[in-house]
């Protein structure tokens, strides 16, 4: 069966249409797993039992001529952050290396509810902390695109499985770039919505004021479709807001004429690769072409974006990871005499070297005496980072900039640089710290056939005009 470009209608369509069935489309991405995994290294755990039994349940309604739900069939793959029953989640550490969460993820459960066949979990930086996937405590993936070129990250896995067709579409979550950024190194669509639009509830916890779980997928309209099935209210996670979700595939289609795009200074400045520059600023052009009007803008607090973000995200994953304490889900040492002792060597033992830099940047920055210099300090330029895009969207509809400053780097390049690293996600970070959506949608290569991602940004809760614009771009 030819895996190629297979969208997600396409795969419901062909089901109901009775060209082919859940099953066959589940078994020929695994046999695609199977085939090309090895050099790619995109899953940790295959989910095969539970991907039959949901393919056979598909594809009983379809027999039985009933109307397929939008994913009916569908085969995804999920990062391994989101919490699956009855199979192993890792979140890329050794610390859950073992652990068998007795609950799904709710987006995970919406998806499946919407017929999505979950072929298995993703690879990822260990707690999605990473920009390359190197960070990852079982193995590095490997990007499809060019092997000896880092994926991303930290959703690295999900955009490789997106990328090497193992699965039509998967879920990400991002933070500060991990979804639009791997997906911009990949060469495939990612999907951060806002804050709030998407419960987190059974999403392992990095930095929860920062993180958001979305769609990676071939398409626009594909992360429309997984959008309009994940987002919405739940009442397990308090911080899911109460919007309405609207149509979002209905609204793909509607013109895009006279809309205002932000292209802001700050974006295009020193670091900034020649090649990803000259894309981005054809990709405009032709954003230009299709009637829509260019507006420069600025975002003037942009520099401190990096400091910033990783303070905040330092002290809540300081916090957040402080439960695993060997006692109950995690990794416990073993010989150990006293109490103590267990937290410090099984912390020792279970944490990767990335996650503890962190822990400990985030437990300084939130001590006592250095509150207010550092974490409280932080808090206050987050607003003013806010308002810097509240400002520019009483001007604009959208901003659009480079995803990321360079196309895929080599493994290995930055990998004992921290500081060179955290840069990488210099155009994205803002975005989570104001919780407004974006997405990065491919917009060209570099000469040696690297993909360069493009981002639009959007107000609070308008994913449906980014997804418009990037859909109308896509059709060019
Ligand atoms: N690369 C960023 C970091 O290392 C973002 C990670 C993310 O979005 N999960 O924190």
């Amino acid at each position: 069966m030819n895996l190629d470009s297979l969208s997600i209608d396409a795969a419901r369509s062909r089901i109901q249409q009775g060209e082919t069935t859940a099953l066959a489309l589940a078994e020929a991405h695994f046999a695609r797993i199977q085939e090309k995994d090895g050099e790619v290294g995109a899953f940790l755990t295959l989910c095969r039992d539970r991907a039959l039994a949901q393919a056979d349940r598909i594809d009983r309604m379809a027999a039985e001529g009933k109307r397929l739900p939008p994913l009916a069939g569908v085969p995804v793959a999920i990062k391994d952050v989101m919490s699956t029953r009855g199979v192993r989640t890792t979140a890329g550490s050794k610390m859950l290396n073992k652990y068998i969460p007795p609950y799904d993820c709710t987006a995970v459960a919406r998806m499946e509810a919407a017929g999505a066949v979950v072929l298995g979990k993703t690879n990822c930086d260990e707690f999605a902390m990473g920009s390359s996937n190197e960070n990852s405590a079982f193995y590095p993936v490997h990007n499809p695109r060019d092997l000896r070129r880092v994926p991303g990250g930290s959703s690295g896995g999900s955009a490789a499985a997106v990328a090497a067709e193992m699965a039509v579409a998967a879920l990400g979550s991002d933070t500060g770039g991990s979804i639009r950024q791997p997906a911009s190194f990949c060469g495939v669509v990612g999907l951060m919505p806002t804050y709030g639009r998407v419960s987190r509830y059974g999403l392992i916890a990095f930095a929860s004021s920062l993180d958001h779980i979305g769609p990676l997928t071939k398409t626009v309209r594909d992360a429309a479709t997984v959008l309009q099935v994940i987002a919405g209210r739940d009442a397990m996670d308090s911080t899911s807001a109460n919007v309405a979700v609207p149509d979002y595939v209905a609204e793909l289609d509607r013109p895009i004429r006279g809309m205002k795009l932000g292209v802001a200074k700050e974006y295009f400045g020193e670091g900034l690769d020649d090649e990803v520059r000259q894309s981005i600023e054809a990709a405009i052009a032709k954003l230009k072409s299709l009637g829509c009007e260019i507006v420069p803008i600025s975002l003037p607090h942009t520099p401190y974006a990096i400091p910033t973000y990783y303070l905040i995200a330092t002290a809540e994953a300081s916090s957040n990871l402080a439960r695993y304490d060997g006692v109950r889900y995690s990794l416990r040492a073993r010989g150990v005499k006293t109490l103590s002792e267990m937290y410090r060597r099984s912390r020792d033992e279970g944490f990767g070297a990335e996650v503890k830099r962190r822990i400990m940047l985030g437990t300084y920055a939130l001590s006592a005496g250095y509150y207010d210099a550092y974490y409280l300090k932080a808090q206050k330029v987050r607003t003013l980072l806010t308002r810097d895009f509240e400002d520019a969207f009483r001007k604009v509809d959208v901003i659009v900039t480079p995803t990321s400053p360079t196309a895929a780097f080599r493994l290995g390049e930055k990998s004992n640089d921290p500081l060179a690293m955290y840069l990488a996600d210099i155009y994205t970070v803002t975005a989570d710290l104001a919780g407004i959506p974006g997405i990065s949608i491919p917009c060209g290569e570099t000469k040696e056939k690297l993909p360069i991602g493009l981002q639009i940004l959007g107000r609070h809760f308008n994913e449906s005009t980014i997804l418009r614009i990037a859909h109308a771009y896509e059709q060019t």
